[in-house]
């Protein structure tokens, strides 16, 4: 697999959005509105700020994720883009740490 960038591109693609692990998460839900606002005036986020592209980023910044609910990663473009099966950790790359 290859490393995945932190871009515009990805993060368009990245379904975390519409994950049930950061469904309840106000955290998640905070940053989603900053995140929203600077990609709408063409300013990409620092990683950190992002509540998604974990895959690239590495672990979530939220502690109030529920890891016991499914990760929709393996529904994700980018999932089969960068061959993301092929590396560790397998999803819940918020929890785990980025794609290596
Ligand atoms: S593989 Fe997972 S963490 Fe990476 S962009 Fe897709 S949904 Fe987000
Ligand atoms: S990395 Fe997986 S578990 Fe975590 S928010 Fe994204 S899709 Fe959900």
């Amino acid at each position: 697999m290859s490393k995945v960038e932190f871009n515009t591109k990805n993060l368009e693609k990245c379904i975390c959005k519409t994950c049930p692990v950061q469904a309840e998460s106000s955290c998640v839900k905070e940053k989603n509105i900053k995140v929203q606002e600077m990609m709408e005036e063409n300013m990409m986020p620092e990683p950190e700020m992002v509540p998604g592209l974990y895959c690239a980023s590495g672990k979530a910044a939220c502690s109030d994720l529920d890891t016991a609910k499914m990760c929709q990663c393996n529904e994700c473009p980018l999932w089969d883009e960068y061959d993301l099966p092929e590396g560790l950790p397998m999803g819940y790359y918020c929890r785990d740490g980025e794609a290596q």
